[in-house]
């Protein structure tokens, strides 16, 4: 997936990478940053796929799946159970895309952090172009579905909801 990066002072050791400096800024809602958990956070991509197309990314810069330890994939996974629930309450999809591009060959635009996409379907896709394509296919409007995702993740009983700006946190419990 194409991402639009942003001029963004950048901090830490990984200045260099787009999705280690998003959650360092002081602006989710810029950002398109919709929550927020202890080893992930969900991010909304600036050049959907489809309406509701969400990526789950660790905070951790890593491109390799196997280095996550058992607290990050457990907190990984359940977050995307969470996030594909409230995408199914606020946007009605008939089903989902759910996965990781690997390595250049695999799809990734940024190889060396691991982002999950969750691409909500609705049966009148255009179900043959590759998930890879860097064209983004639906005229969205990123603001408004950050806006139901976040209401529905306000509501949802595993989260907190701190200030307005702020990306939602999510609990587990
Ligand atoms: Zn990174």
């Amino acid at each position: 997936m194409q991402w639009v990066t942003r001029d963004r002072p950048a901090d830490g050791d990984n200045a260099e990478c787009i999705f280690c400096r998003l959650p360092t800024g002081d602006d989710d809602r810029g950002n398109n940053i919709v929550a927020r958990s202890e080893h992930v956070y969900v991010l909304l991509n600036n050049m959907p796929y489809n309406p509701g197309h969400a990526m789950i990314l660790p905070y951790e810069h890593t491109g390799r799946f196997y280095t996550l330890d058992e607290d990050a994939l457990v907190d990984y996974m359940k977050t995307a159970q969470l996030v594909i629930d409230v995408i199914e309450e606020a946007l009605s999809p008939n089903g989902f895309n759910v996965g990781f591009n690997i390595g250049a060959a695999g799809g990734a635009s940024v190889t060396d952090h691991l982002h999950m996409h969750i691409i909500p379907r609705w049966e009148s896709d255009t179900s043959f172009l590759p998930l890879t394509a860097n064209t983004a296919i639906v005229e969205e409007a990123v603001d408004e579905t950050y806006e139901r995702l976040r209401e529905g993740l306000v509501d949802h009983p595993q989260t907190d909801t701190r200030d307005e700006n702020e990306a939602v946190e999510i609990t587990h419990e």
